[in-house]
């Protein structure tokens, strides 16, 4: 592009991220920089990404977990280990009458 302009301040850039939230950053980069593809989101801590329409999904892993989200989880694997057990159960039954059902 243009020559640099020696003790100016360097061009910057404005980029754009998006985050799954709907948030907008606007992030300055020095031109010369190359410019990352992805970028937390100052709003959220979420990953953004320079594509609006495809914002990256957020980890399984957020930065920001509420309560509520410890004891949804917790429940879920509650109800996983019920369920596998309940499985073990009908299976055990099942090899004691050995009647076997698919
Ligand atoms: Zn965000």
């Amino acid at each position: 592009m243009g020559e640099a302009e020696r003790g100016e301040a360097a061009p910057r850039q404005l980029v754009t991220y998006f985050c799954s939230h709907d948030h907008r950053s606007v992030v300055a980069f020095s031109t010369e920089a190359q410019v990352p593809e992805s970028w937390d989101c100052p709003k959220c801590g979420l990953p953004a990404s320079l594509d609006c329409d495809n914002p990256p999904p957020a980890p399984k892993i957020e930065p920001y977990k509420t309560h509520l989200a410890y004891v949804k989880e917790r429940r879920s694997d509650a109800e996983a280990a019920e369920i596998l057990d309940e499985a073990l159960n009908l299976l055990r039954s099942r090899r004691k009458s050995g009647d076997i059902v698919f």
